[in-house]
């Protein structure tokens, strides 16, 4: 570890305003700690309401000019941000687990992200409206302009993807951007800003702050200046945003939030690749994905194979150090998250059986864990573990399952595994989700040109390559009658 935190000297703790980095005003400052080692690896500077005002008032105050550039020259600034954010993803793969403990040889999300800044640099183009004659004597034309300051606030499971899929089609829209990283993974989204610094980026465009969910996020949520907010993180905190809106200016509201994601697996199914994708599904980031499928539905009839391929799939994960190349699953973040799945795995010690892992370890470790013979009312079932815990349960019907499948309040994803097309597209009709995989899971790694998003309290608004410019864009309607 020590030597990793050498090769990345120096650490960039400070908080990036106005084109400059600068200690937060308070002088607090909060510790990013290795949660393989629990060793403290930095102290970042924490912003305090007066760090979050002067990052509003830069961003609003470079907001004429740069939504004035025009969509090519800001394409150029994106594109060369791409390119830095490529060169870097060594670098942020191990600052990333160092944070968080995800392990270097499962780190995408730096790829992800300079793909993102790349696809806007060049998709701001589409940003047109119409235009209408239906009326004699009036010409009528709509336009779509950025709304001016944007919030950002991202969560810590992956911090590159979610801070490039907003703020690369925030920035091509024209807007100028006030982002809040997680304060249990500030490090990457610092790192980026000496990216924006280094590629030469005007100031005020791009403002990077570091700290809690209160005072830096409420205050951001809250600010009157700020016109648009695109949130990703838990449905409580996604609650208080939308509520942060109303109470304050009204304004645009865009979140993506939790999911307890079903995956659904009939008898005529290949168990085998089944079990693999659902496996990589809940074991993925130690489970820490809002995708995770933390609820298998397996028909009854092939329940012991399916079972058969799974634990043995998930028995053969290895954990350990997330620097060591050869790790594939490291623990949950921090203590909290580690004592949250630990209750959860309690819980269903005393209403379920636990058929494979279960006992935490010590040190955050959770090994992939298997429950089978739940209520559907356990909280297991009803609540996001956000670990590598899952829940195993039956289903003799379509009908039955169709009904479990969507006896939640999330809404963010589903799989279904069939070999039959007509229950595959009756499933993914019926199954309120916003997306539905078909023989996979989530990570499937195809490229982000779906729309991606949450049915009921998974979110409200659409992420994805072809749909993320629309949540930093209003329409203006102009109407000119003939003199
Ligand atoms: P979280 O809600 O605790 O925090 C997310 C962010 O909100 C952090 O930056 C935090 O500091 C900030 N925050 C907290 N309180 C705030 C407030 N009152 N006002 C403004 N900002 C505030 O979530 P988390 O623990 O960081 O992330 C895990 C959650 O995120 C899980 O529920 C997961 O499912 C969800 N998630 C969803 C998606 C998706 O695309 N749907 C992707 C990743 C994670």
């Amino acid at each position: 570890m020590a030597e990793t935190i050498k090769s990345l000297q120096p650490i960039e703790t400070r908080l990036f305003i106005n084109g400059e980095f600068r200690n937060s005003s308070s002088g607090k400052t909060f510790d990013v700690i290795y949660p393989y080692t629990k060793d403290v690896v930095a102290q970042v500077q924490e912003a305090d309401v007066k760090d979050v005002n002067d990052a509003v008032d830069a961003a609003e105050a470079a907001f004429p000019a740069w939504r004035d550039l025009g969509v090519d020259k800001r394409g150029d600034y994106l594109r060369k941000l791409s390119d830095a954010v490529r060169e870097s993803i060594p670098d942020l793969g191990k600052l990333e687990s160092l944070s968080i403990g995800r392990p270097v040889s499962m780190y995408h999300d730096g790829k992800m992200a300079a793909d993102q800044f790349r696809f806007f640099a060049d998709h701001a183009w589409t940003t047109q409206g119409t235009a209408s004659t239906n009326t004699p004597g009036i010409f009528k034309m709509t336009l779509k302009e950025p709304y001016g300051v944007a919030g950002l606030i991202i969560p810590w499971n992956f911090p590159m993807a979610n801070l490039a899929g907003k703020m690369a089609p925030a920035l091509a829209a024209g807007n100028t951007v006030v982002l809040k990283s997680s304060e249990k993974a500030p490090l990457t989204s610092l790192y980026f800003a000496k990216l924006v610094e280094k590629v030469g980026f005007p100031p005020g465009v791009v403002n990077i702050i570091s700290g809690y969910g209160q005072p830096a996020g409420s205050t951001l949520a809250e600010h009157m200046k700020v016109r648009a907010i695109s949130f990703t993180g838990s449905s409580l905190t996604g609650q208080r945003i939308h509520a942060a809106s109303a109470k304050s200016n009204l304004k645009h509201v865009h979140t993506e939030l939790g999911g307890k994601s079903p995956a659904i697996i009939f008898d005529d199914a290949n168990l085998e690749s089944a079990a693999q994708h659902t496996m990589f599904g809940i074991q993925f980031n130690s489970g820490q994905v809002c995708i995770a499928n933390s609820r298998i539905y397996v028909q009854d009839n092939v329940k012991e194979n399916f079972m058969h391929h799974f634990q043995a799939a998930m028995a053969s994960v290895k954990m350990g150090d997330p620097l060591d190349p050869n790790t594939q699953h490291g623990p949950q973040i921090d203590h909290l998250q580690y004592k949250r799945v630990k209750e959860f795995i309690e819980i269903a010690e005393k209403e379920g059986k636990i058929t494979l892992g279960g006992n935490p370890d010590e040190g955050y470790f959770i090994k992939p864990t298997i429950i089978e013979d739940l209520s559907e009312d356990s909280r297991v079932m009803k609540e996001e573990i956000f670990g590598p815990v899952v829940a195993v349960q039956t289903f003799k019907t379509e009908e039955e399952v169709i009904q479990k499948a969507n006896a939640t309040e999330f809404g963010l994803f589903a799989s279904v595994f069939t070999t039959d097309l007509d229950r595959a597209i009756r499933l993914s009709r019926a199954i309120q989700a916003g997306t539905v995989a078909v023989n996979a899971t989530g990570i499937t790694g195809s490229a982000g040109d779906g729309a991606f998003g949450g049915y009921k309290m998974s979110g409200s608004g659409r992420e994805g390559l072809l749909y993320s410019l629309e949540n930093y864009l209003q329409t203006k309607t102009i109407v000119i009658k003939s003199a």
